[in-house]
């Protein structure tokens, strides 16, 4: 559990903006973040405290993942992978296709860059329903590695992206849930 005065930070700080990109949605923007390096220097101590030990290889799914991702596997002093979506990360590629509410989506990483056994964190700025985590972690376990752990700034309540997440085994942390 972060601490509450970051969360309070936190909390003040990522802006809500109704209806975008779509009526409906509540987007969450952690832009503003950077524009406090102190506080981006806190985010990063929190995620990293959470797994130090615990992983050896941190995955960060495209594109907002990769903003806290790499920070954190350099704390940790792991390898960082990226989690991209198809096309863009050149051959040889290992894929995972999802369902989205319409239609299909797949992601990639690059072969042989998460090593069978290791224990991975897979991160993102936000969980929401869990379908692009779910993937991410299909996509680990395809290679012989298991997920410990995931983390994300934001945890969205109602939308049961944790259950989704449950069948990995792995620790599931957010620093605020709205
Ligand atoms: P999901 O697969 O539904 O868990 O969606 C997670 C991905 O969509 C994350 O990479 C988020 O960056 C993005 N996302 C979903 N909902 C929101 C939201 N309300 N505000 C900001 N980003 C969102």
């Amino acid at each position: 559990m972060a601490s509450a005065e970051l969360i309070k930070r936190l909390e003040d700080t990522i802006e809500n903006i109704p209806d975008f990109p779509i009526p409906g949605i509540q987007f969450k923007d952690i832009s503003p973040i950077f524009l406090d390096p102190k506080l981006y220097e806190d985010v990063i101590a929190d995620l990293a405290a959470k797994s130090k030990g615990k992983v050896d290889a941190v995955c960060g799914i495209e594109s907002r993942g990769y903003l806290f991702g790499i920070a954190i596997a350099v704390a940790l002093e792991v390898p960082f992978i990226l989690i991209r979506k198809a096309g863009k990360l050149p051959p040889p590629v290992i894929s995972e296709k999802y369902d989205l509410e319409y239609g299909s989506a797949t992601i990639e990483t690059r072969e042989g860059q998460i090593k069978p056994g290791q224990r991975v964190l897979i991160h993102d700025d936000l969980l929401a329903t869990g379908g692009t985590t779910e993937a991410a972690a299909k996509l680990v376990e395809k290679q012989g590695a298991t997920v410990s752990q995931f983390s994300f700034l934001i945890g969205l309540k109602g939308l049961n992206g944790d259950e989704k997440l449950k069948k990995f085994g792995a620790e599931v942390y957010h620093i605020l849930e709205y």
